[in-house]
C-alpha cells in the first residue's frame, strides 16, 4: 500500500525545492523533509521502537514536531502527539497509555512533565540533530496494512477523561481522498491550531499528501495570523470558530489583502450563523464547515458559500457517510424528529486505545447489524437533509420533564447588544431537577448590568427555557482549540465562585 510517507517521497522527487513546512523560525523543503523523515525513522529503529508502537510528542506546532510525526510513520510506528496544555499528571498518563517509550518535548513546554516519573525516554526537539541517525542511512522498509495504526489522538476531554483514539492508515486515506478536489496541490495552508488535534491534521496531512505547503503558527494571534496570510499568500486554512471571531473583530481586518484565499474551513465547535455570514461577506474564498468527531462515524459538510440559506445547519452527510438519529431506547426516530446522532462511514476509528468497554459503549448496532459510532450529540434533519445540531447529549438540560437545549438559549443571549460571548449550562435544582444558568462576557463599551441582560433575555425565551441566573465573567473557559469548557463552569458554580 502507498502510505502518506510514500506520497511525500513522490512530492520530493517532483519538486525537491518546494516549501513543505514553515513555522515561526524555520522552514523545510520537500527534499529536506523527506531526508529528515528517513533519518528520524532510522534512529527510531536503531533505538528499538517497534513497528506499530507509539512515538509521543508534547510540543507547540513546529517543523520539528511535524517531522517527528511523519518520520514515525515512515518507521511504521504510530504518531502520538499530546496536548501540552494538559496537567503534568494527565500528560504522563497519556504517554503511558500510548505505550510510547520515547517522547519528544519542546523547550517551551519543558515544564509539562515536571514532577512526573516518566518511564519513556524524554528527548528535546531542539536537540533532535544530535540524536538523529548520521548520513543518509535509509530505514529498514516496513510493510503497512490498511488497518495499522497511523496515529493516536487523545480526545479533547471536553466531556470527561481524554480517550486515546486510534486512527488507521485506511481512515486517513479517507481524509486525503475527500480533499482530492480541494486544490491542495497548489495550496499554501496556514494553520494556527495544534498538531495533537484532528482539527489541524485534516488540513495538514492532505496539504503534504497532495504536495502543497504548510505554514504552522506556534500560537494563535489574530493580527499575526493576518500578517502571515498576507506574507505567504495563503490559499487554504482551517480555523476554529473562536479564531474566526477574533480575526473578524480586528478593527483593521478589511485593510488586509486576503485575495489569495480559496478554501477556508472550520470545525470542532458551534459556529454562529452571524459569524459565518460575516466571514462570507468580508473574506474571499470558499467557506466550508465540517461536523464530525475524531472517532470518525459520520461527518457532515456545509459549503456555506453555496448554501447561504443554511448557515444554521452543519450541512449534509458526506458521500459514504450514513448518519441516523436514535431515541433513548436506541430506536431510530421518525423523519424530522430530534435524536442522538450515530454515524458510520469508511472513516472509523479502530477503537479507544486499551479501552474495550468505552469502545463498546460508543457503539450502536442497527437492526440490520451494522456498527455505528455514537456521537454524543443531539440533532435533527431539516426538510432538505441538512443537519441542525442542537447540543451535546451531556449538556442537554432536563427541567421539569422538558428537554431544554442550551444552544437555543445561547442563540437568544448572543443577540443581546451587551453580550460579547455567552454560554448556558444546566445545574441541579430541587424544584425542577435541573435548571439553566447563563454566563456572559460583557461587550466593551456597554453598560447594561447582568440583571438587565437576564430580564431582556428571559423576555424572549419560552417559559420552560428561562434562565434562573446569569453571571457576568471576564472570559469563558475554553480548551486549547477553543471549545467552551462547560464542565469547568458547572464545577466553579458549584464551588460558589459566582
Ligand atoms: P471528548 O470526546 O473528550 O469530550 P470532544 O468530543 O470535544 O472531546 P473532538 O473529537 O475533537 O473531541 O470533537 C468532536 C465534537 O466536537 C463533536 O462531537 C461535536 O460536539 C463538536 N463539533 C464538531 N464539529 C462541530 C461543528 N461544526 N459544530 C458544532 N460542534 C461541532
Ligand atoms: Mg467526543
Amino acid at each position: 500500500f502507498g502510505t502518506l510517507p510514500d506520497l511525500i517521497r513522490a512530492n520530493a522527487l517532483r519538486h525537491p525545492d518546494k516549501l513543505a513546512i514553515a513555522d515561526d523560525d524555520s522552514a523545510i523543503s520537500y527534499a529536506e523533509l523527506d531526508r529528515l523523515m528517513n533519518r528520524i525513522a532510522a534512529a527510531l529503529q536503531r533505538d528499538g521502537t517497534a513497528q506499530r508502537q507509539a512515538v509521543a510528542s508534547v510540543s507547540y506546532p513546529s517543523v520539528a514536531q511535524a517531522a517527528v510525526f511523519l518520520g514515525t510513520l515512515r518507521a511504521g510506528s504510530v504518531a502520538a502527539p499530546i496536548q501540552p496544555s494538559a496537567t503534568p499528571e494527565q500528560i504522563a498518563g497519556m504517554i503511558a497509555d500510548s505505550g510510547a517509550d520515547i517522547v519528544f518535548l519542546d523547550a517551551a513546554n519543558a515544564a509539562a512533565l515536571s514532577g512526573q516519573a516518566i518511564a519513556a525516554r524524554v528527548l528535546m526537539l531542539e536537540e533532535l540533530d544530535a540524536w538523529l541517525a548520521r548520513g543518509d542511512a535509509a530505514p529498514a522498509p516496513v510493510t503497512i496494512a490498511p488497518g495499522d495504526g497511523f496515529n493516536i489522538i487523545y480526545s479533547s476531554g471536553t466531556t470527561g477523561i481524554p480517550k486515546g483514539i486510534v486512527q488507521s492508515h485506511a481512515m486517513r486515506w479517507q481524509h486525503l481522498s475527500r480533499n482530492a478536489a480541494a486544490g491542495f496541490d497548489r495550496a499554501v495552508t496556514l494553520l494556527a491550531t495544534p498538531l495533537y488535534s484532528n482539527t489541524t491534521l485534516v488540513s495538514f496531512l492532505p496539504t503534504l499528501a497532495w504536495g502543497g505547503s504548510v505554514v504552522l503558527m506556534k500560537k494563535f494571534d489574530a493580527r499575526r495570523y493576518l500578517e502571515l496570510a498576507q506574507h505567504y499568500r495563503a490559499t487554504h486554512t482551517m480555523l476554529v470558530p473562536v479564531q474566526y471571531q477574533r480575526i473578524m473583530a480586528l478593527p483593521d481586518f478589511d485593510a488586509f489583502d486576503l485575495a489569495s484565499f480559496r478554501f477556508k474551513t472550520c470545525t470542532s465547535a458551534p459556529f454562529k450563523p452571524e459569524l459565518k455570514r460575516d466571514v462570507l461577506t468580508r473574506w474571499p474564498g470558499l467557506l466550508v464547515e465540517y461536523y464530525g468527531m475524531t472517532e470518525g462515524g459520520g461527518s457532515c459538510g456545509l459549503n456555506a458559500t453555496e448554501h447561504p440559506d443554511k448557515l444554521h445547519t452543519v450541512g449534509r452527510p458526506m458521500p459514504g457517510h450514513d448518519i441516523r438519529l436514535i431515541d433513548d431506547d436506541g430506536n431510530e426516530v421518525p423523519p424530522g424528529a430530534t435524536g442522538e446522532i450515530v454515524g458510520r462511514s469508511p472513516a472509523m476509528m479502530n477503537g479507544y486505545h486499551g479501552r474495550e468497554q468505552a469502545t463498546a459503549d460508543a457503539t450502536w448496532v442497527s437492526p440490520q447489524g451494522e456498527r455505528f459510532i455514537r456521537h454524543g450529540d443531539v440533532g435533527r434533519f431539516d426538510e432538505d437533509g441538512f443537519l441542525i445540531l442542537m447540543d451535546r447529549k451531556k449538556d442537554m438540560i432536563i427541567s421539569g420533564g422538558f428537554n431544554i437545549y442550551p444552544s437555543d438559549i445561547e442563540a437568544v443571549l448572543a443577540q443581546h447588544p451587551a453580550v460579547a460571548d455567552g454560554t448556558v449550562v444546566g445545574v441541579p435544582s430541587e424544584q425542577w431537577g435541573e435548571t439553566p444558568v447563563g454566563f456572559y462576557v460583557p461587550r466593551a463599551g456597554t453598560t447594561a448590568d447582568a440583571a438587565t441582560v437576564l430580564a431582556d433575555t428571559n423576555a424572549k425565551l419560552g417559559k420552560t427555557q428561562r434562565l434562573s441566573a446569569l453571571h457576568a465573567t471576564d472570559e469563558l473557559p475554553r480548551s486549547a482549540i477553543g471549545k467552551v469548557l462547560k464542565r469547568e463552569l458547572r464545577d466553579r458554580l458549584a464551588a460558589g465562585e459566582f
